[in-house]
């Protein structure tokens, strides 16, 4: 039996439960749950934004200690630390051949009529993003974590497990964010705050992060901001272009989830500039930008999880936080026992943290 929080149903709280994980067959990896951060993609399902079928263990931004391994696992043994990674590849695949592993289309995950990674009482249980790690165990695929040093911190390899690689990547895979250039981070939460060290790591020279909340703006600053925007005092649009000659920013990036800031993130470019839409914005919800400013060769994309290739980036990822070029252990404002998760969303929700981390016995 494992210790997990449960998801019910919309609107309700993860309720703390016992349920069955799996013994690993394959190329599965049982993993001990040493961290895990709060995500915001988590809240979104957990508020209905975006749709879970069944009762399931959330949770997708996790590091641990491998307790076993299935009979065609070559990568790792019992002991190791490993990061889990949502972004499991099958190799195989036209996205992966094509060195895109991140856009996958064939998952590896067990088959309908294959015991269920997770259950309670026999009844299966969703285990979100292929991690589920809002629970003492984790069952993964080999594909799926990345094996890192001992004396790395559970819960800095945790946050790289998804919101550094997310903002990271989104700067320096996805944008490509070029020296000297000009960036404008829409959301100073984690995510936001990861860009930014990725503008910052790519030698942008005026990274200005846009958020309603001072606090978070003075945070920007210390994570590599060169300017703060408050939209709460006036559009954002305006107060970019002011800091940038009148022009607006070569990339731009919005990273909370919002239809207004994605747009607003397409209006802060100036022309030939890139807007990435980082967030997830609600299922149902346009985005409309006027159609004849492309002829100013301006362009807007999204980014999945940082455009990454986990296995080569997140140990890149972690050499920047040695050499003290990425800032993690100042991201983890607060760590709780899992006990508190929903205090945690609590927190989320009220903008008071930039990253929660639960923390394992
Ligand atoms: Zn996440
Ligand atoms: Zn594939």
């Amino acid at each position: 039996m494992t210790k997990a929080a449960v998801f019910n149903a919309v609107q309700e709280p993860l309720t703390i439960e016992e349920i069955d994980v799996a013994d690993p067959i394959g190329n599965e990896v049982l993993v001990r749950t040493a961290a895990s951060g709060v995500c915001h993609s988590d809240l979104h399902f957990i508020e209905g934004l975006y749709p879970m079928p069944n009762r399931a263990i959330l949770g997708h931004e996790a590091a641990g200690v491998v307790e076993a391994v299935g009979p065609n696992v070559t990568e790792v043994q019992p002991g190791d630390h490993v990061i889990a990674c949502l972004s499991v590849f099958c190799g195989h695949c036209d996205y992966c051949m094509t060195g895109r592993m991140h856009l996958c289309n064939n998952r590896p995950a067990r088959g309908a009529n294959e015991t269920p990674r997770l259950s309670q009482n026999g009844e299966m249980l969703t285990q979100f993003a292929s991690v589920g790690s809002y629970a003492d165990q984790m069952l993964l695929h080999e594909n799926g974590i990345v094996k890192i040093d001992k004396d790395l911190p559970f819960g800095v390899a945790a946050l790289i497990g998804c919101g550094v690689t997310t903002g990271v990547g989104a700067a320096l895979r996805t944008a490509k964010v070029t020296p000297g250039s000009t960036v404008a981070v829409f959301g100073a939460g984690g995510i936001g705050l990861s860009a930014i060290q990725g503008a910052r790591i790519a030698g942008a020279r005026k990274i200005i992060a846009v958020d309603m909340v001072e606090h978070k703006l003075q945070t920007a600053r210390e994570f590599g901001a060169t300017d703060g925007v408050d939209a709460s005092l006036g559009d954002p649009v305006k107060q970019i272009q002011d800091l940038t000659d009148g022009l607006g920013v070569d990339f731009s990036f919005e990273a909370i989830g919002l239809k207004v800031a994605a747009e607003q993130a397409w209006a802060a470019l100036r022309a030939g500039g890139t807007a990435t839409v980082i967030g997830m914005i609600p299922i149902g919800q346009n985005v409309e930008i006027p159609g004849n400013e492309f002829l100013r060769e301006k362009k807007i994309q999204g980014s999945s999880m940082g455009s990454n290739s986990f296995k080569v980036d997140m140990p890149q990822y972690i050499e920047f936080y040695r050499q003290g070029r990425l800032k993690l252990d100042e991201m983890i404002t607060k760590t709780r026992p899992l006990e508190e998760i929903n205090e945690a969303f609590a927190d989320m929700k009220s903008g008071e943290v930039a990253r929660s981390v639960i923390m394992f016995d």
